[in-house]
């Protein structure tokens, strides 16, 4: 029953190995160059001239704490990935699986592209691989005292030997690599003259050997002066697609980007007056928006685990604990230089086919980070509560709500960007950058098809600019111009139309708005055929951690 991540080999682990010996060639898909390069290939980096001597050696500490979440995070979705690598003798293969933690292509809906992988489990290597869900329901109906420990965050279920399910709490199951981890991070925090910080890392350092997380998040939401950051531990649970029980390990290592957090602080102030000015009638603005929302700008100098597998995350919204949310609210943090990585490999290159040549120099780093955050901010203006006793927005929109927040939220950022422009508050930059840029960032954005909600926000809000003459396409280059003159009117039209369906809790309005307008045409299609004709990417891989680490080969990376 001792399970050991070096020393385990599950039977079909063994399968799998036998199956790649046998395979005629390497096992590789014949379009493993396609697939590899899809992922641009970056630097993580930040500027460490404002970082102590005591901070390098904090950060490599911290590096050390989070490689030791990529090993868990390997076990957690495949199992013994040293003889799966070690099989592998194709460099670009085993790089690719590396990329995806394990033989399954993240951007393809977790499709096997090795030979003889088979279907990847959907409960990953939570539970044991010939589990269905009805034997873990009627388990769980039968030992209802056991139902806690097998629907926790944090426990594996495993099979004794007599055929049985039993819950193993990750502190037992990962004990050694927990031991290691913790002991980075007391170590990293007896370097730390922040206090709060210092607080934080022992309290996490505990949490990671108890699996009891509550007390770390708290310290985590009491930080505010810090410089040096990291998260770390078992946070999401989109690596479960059993049950979506079970947390994955990940982590971040990160150094605050100073200037623009002061920055969006200022913004934030602002809010207020911004609500007032908002393009709609009295009743839908008379919320008044909080101010003392926790955000900041990071750059991240290594992703470990679930963060770090396929496509990138550029935000981080924690802790995820509902009753800590109630208490304290939440942290964002915006990733600068993840953010900066993907505006060069892939938005450049993409306002290169898409974007009217002489409009090209518009399309910004500033203005497209800009752009992020004042996403971001914008969830803050509007409504919460409808005005016509259907209670809370979320809940009289239902499966709607999160495409018409996230609208919501991206257009009444460009609002605010466009406010203050003119108010003289941002007074570095061109408003036309902020525009073209937003217009490219459509493109980018619904490459990946329009079903999720951000990829419906973002269709609805090409129709409405379309038919309001925001941009047009010039039928011969293939390109799309910006009308500038027409955007405010644009924004106005589309920030009271969303604002009208929320206030209202108006869910038939909001069906039929994602419904008709939510959706990619054949024209905007065959545009975006033309970026994967192109092989511009669609995420990024990091190069990261060298210089910090004592060792510089990673399994990450494959290299
Ligand atoms: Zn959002």
């Amino acid at each position: 029953m001792m399970e050991s991540l070096h020393r385990s080999r599950a039977a079909w682990g063994i399968a799998l190995a036998g199956a790649l010996l046998a395979a005629c060639g390497d096992g590789a898909p014949s379009d493993l160059d396609q697939r590899l390069a899809q992922y641009a290939t970056v630097d993580l980096t930040t500027d460490t001239t404002a970082l102590t001597r005591r901070d390098r050696v904090m950060i490599s500490l911290l590096i050390g704490a989070a490689a030791q979440m990529d090993t868990l995070f390997w076990h957690q979705v495949y199992g013994d990935y040293p003889t799966l690598l070690a099989d592998i003798k194709n460099p670009d293969l085993r790089r690719y699986v590396a990329i995806n933690y394990g033989p399954w292509d993240r951007l393809r809906g977790d499709e096997p592209f090795l030979t003889g992988a088979g279907t990847k489990p959907a409960g990953a290597n939570f539970y044991p691989r010939d589990m269905t869900k009805e034997e873990f329901e009627t388990f769980v109906a039968a030992h209802p005292d056991q139902a806690a420990a097998f629907k926790s965050l944090y426990t594996l279920i495993r099979r004794r030997p007599d055929g049985t399910l039993y819950a193993r709490p990750y502190r037992e199951v990962y004990a050694e690599r927990l031991l290691l981890a913790a002991a980075a991070l007391r170590t990293a925090a007896d370097l730390a003259e922040d206090e709060e910080l210092h607080r934080y890392l022992y309290a996490r350092a505990d949490a990671l050997r108890s699996d009891n997380f509550g007390e770390s998040d708290r310290a985590w939401l009491d930080m505010k002066d810090n410089t040096i950051d990291i998260v770390i531990g078992p946070i999401e649970t989109y690596e479960d697609q059993l049950f979506g029980y079970k947390a994955a390990y990940e982590a971040f290592v990160l150094v605050k980007d100073r200037a623009w957090s002061r920055r969006l602080a200022r913004y934030a102030a602002l809010l207020p007056s911004l609500q007032r000015g908002l393009p709609v009638a009295a009743a839908y603005r008379r919320e008044m928006p909080g101010t003392e929302g926790d955000l900041n700008a990071y750059d991240v100098l290594y992703y470990a685990g679930d963060a770090n597998a396929g496509s990138k995350t550029i935000a981080i919204n924690l802790p995820n604990d509902e009753q800590i949310q109630l208490e304290m609210g939440t942290r964002r943090l915006q990733l600068k230089n993840a953010v900066r990585a993907k505006f060069e490999t892939i938005m450049v290159p993409l306002a290169g086919l898409l974007i009217a040549e002489d409009q090209r120099p518009h399309v910004t780093f500033d203005a497209f980070f800009a752009n992020t955050m004042f996403h971001e901010v914008a969830h803050g203006l509007g409504i919460k509560h409808t005005i016509t006793g259907r209670g809370t927005v979320r809940e009289a929109l239902k499966a709607h709500a999160s495409a018409i927040e996230e609208g919501k939220a991206d257009i009444l950022g460009l609002y605010m960007v466009a406010r203050l422009f003119e108010q003289g508050v941002i007074t570095e930059g061109d408003v036309r950058d902020n525009y073209v840029t937003f217009l490219a960032s459509i493109f980018r954005s619904v490459r990946f098809g329009a079903s999720s909600a951000h990829g419906k926000a973002n269709m609805v809000r090409f129709h409405v600019f379309q038919e309001l003459g925001a941009f047009s396409r010039d039928s011969v280059t293939g390109t799309y111009r910006v009308n500038v003159d027409r955007i405010p009117e644009a924004i106005r039209a589309l920030s009271e139309q969303l604002l009208v369906l929320q206030g209202d809790g108006d869910y038939e309005g909001a069906g039929k708005l994602l419904a008709e307008k939510g959706v990619i045409g054949s024209e905007l299609q065959a545009d975006l055929d033309r970026l994967a004709a192109a092989g511009i990417p669609v995420d990024v891989v990091f190069r990261q951690g060298e210089g910090w680490m004592p060792r510089t080969v990673s399994v990450t990376t494959g290299r």
